[in-house]
């Protein structure tokens, strides 16, 4: 019977899921579909959410490792896939702080590395946030690692690249699969976007070519035999504190609104149920703002997805439509 239960459950998923993925688009219009019958069918449209600035910083202290995990267990309770902001290396300068992936042997690599394997089993897809998200004395998760400013080294492709290899060989020794990039602060120059188009098939910010995008597109890309980059904007911005939060709730209340339900949230700001220490900020005194996010979309029809599903269903769309290739949503 229990068994019965939960395959009925699974499937009940997978079929909201589905009915998601197929009114993935704002292009409603282009769906012929009666009053009557859209009068019946419960809205369900798709919501990202994404773990941002998830470096070795949290395998300072192991509890933050245990919030990390904690975060998984609670996103996978609630059928919820999830995607993380990795850094791979995490510096600081000022105290003289390396920590990164690519020491693997250090044993608190370890247990990072094995906390980023733990997330991935609990639904999560795993993308770069750059190398080590930081300039200069900058300390990472602070400042920005690319530039726009053509005076400046840190805007050349040559610049990237050298970081980029160095995080996917990081991610690849330490057998972290990676999915997207999303650029630092989403800054770097017009050369370094076509640079990264051309290495990823998932960009997870809103593009170079408008910032104000509201909504997945493709791009065609110079990747050889054309393929094309997804492009995932997060309109939603970021869950910054209680009031950050309360308005993202009001927003899954008002359904009417015509822009991706795509969030993003710093794990740190989350507490464990136990603990007892201060929160990390007065203001996140309460907490649990992911027990307070994912069920409000949930409770109004909203199912979340993967960036990997949100490419897959732009690509089947394009495929089916090829005269509809240059999408409306397209800036
Ligand atoms: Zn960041």
């Amino acid at each position: 019977m229990e068994n019965m239960k939960r395959t009925m459950k699974a499937v009940l998923v997978a079929v909201m899921i589905l009915a998601a993925l197929t009114s993935i688009m704002p292009s409603a219009k282009a769906v012929s579909r009666s009053p009557d019958m859209a009068k019946s069918l419960p809205s369900i449209r798709i919501a990202l959410v994404r773990l941002e600035d998830v470096s070795p910083w949290y395998a300072l202290n192991p509890k933050r490792l245990e919030l990390l995990r904690y975060i998984a267990d609670y996103l996978a309770s609630r059928h919820v896939p999830f995607q993380v902001a990795m850094i791979p290396i995490y510096l600081d300068p000022a105290t003289g702080i390396h920590i990164g992936i690519d020491t693997p042997d250090d044993p608190r690599v370890k247990e990072f590395i094995a906390t980023i394997h733990y997330m991935i089993s609990k639904g999560g897809e795993i993308g770069l946030h750059g190398y080590t998200h930081q300039m200069g004395e900058g300390v990472t998760g602070d400042s920005i690692e690319f530039s726009k400013d053509p005076r400046t080294i840190e805007s050349t492709v040559s610049y990237m690249a050298l970081r980029v290899d160095a995080a996917l060989a990081a991610a690849k020794a330490a057998n972290i699969p990676i999915t997207f990039w999303e650029t630092p602060h989403y800054t770097a120059s017009p050369e370094q976007y076509t640079y990264l188009e051309s290495r990823f098939s998932i960009i997870y910010e809103p593009g170079p070519i408008n910032y104000r995008t509201r909504e997945p597109f493709l791009h065609s890309s110079s990747r050889p035999g054309g393929a094309k980059v997804c492009f995932v904007p997060t309109p939603l911005g970021m869950v910054d504190g209680p009031q950050e939060a309360q308005s993202i709730v009001l927003f899954a209340d008002d359904s009417h609104r015509q822009i991706l339900a795509s969030l993003f949230f710093h794990p740190f700001r989350e507490r464990l149920p136990s603990e007892d220490a201060a929160p990390s900020s007065p203001k996140d005194e309460t907490g649990a703002y992911l027990e307070r996010i994912i069920p409000a979309f949930q409770s109004h029809g909203f199912v979340f997805v993967s960036v990997t599903q949100v490419r897959k269903q732009l690509l089947a769309k394009t495929q089916a439509h090829p005269a509809r290739a240059a999408y409306p949503i397209l800036p």
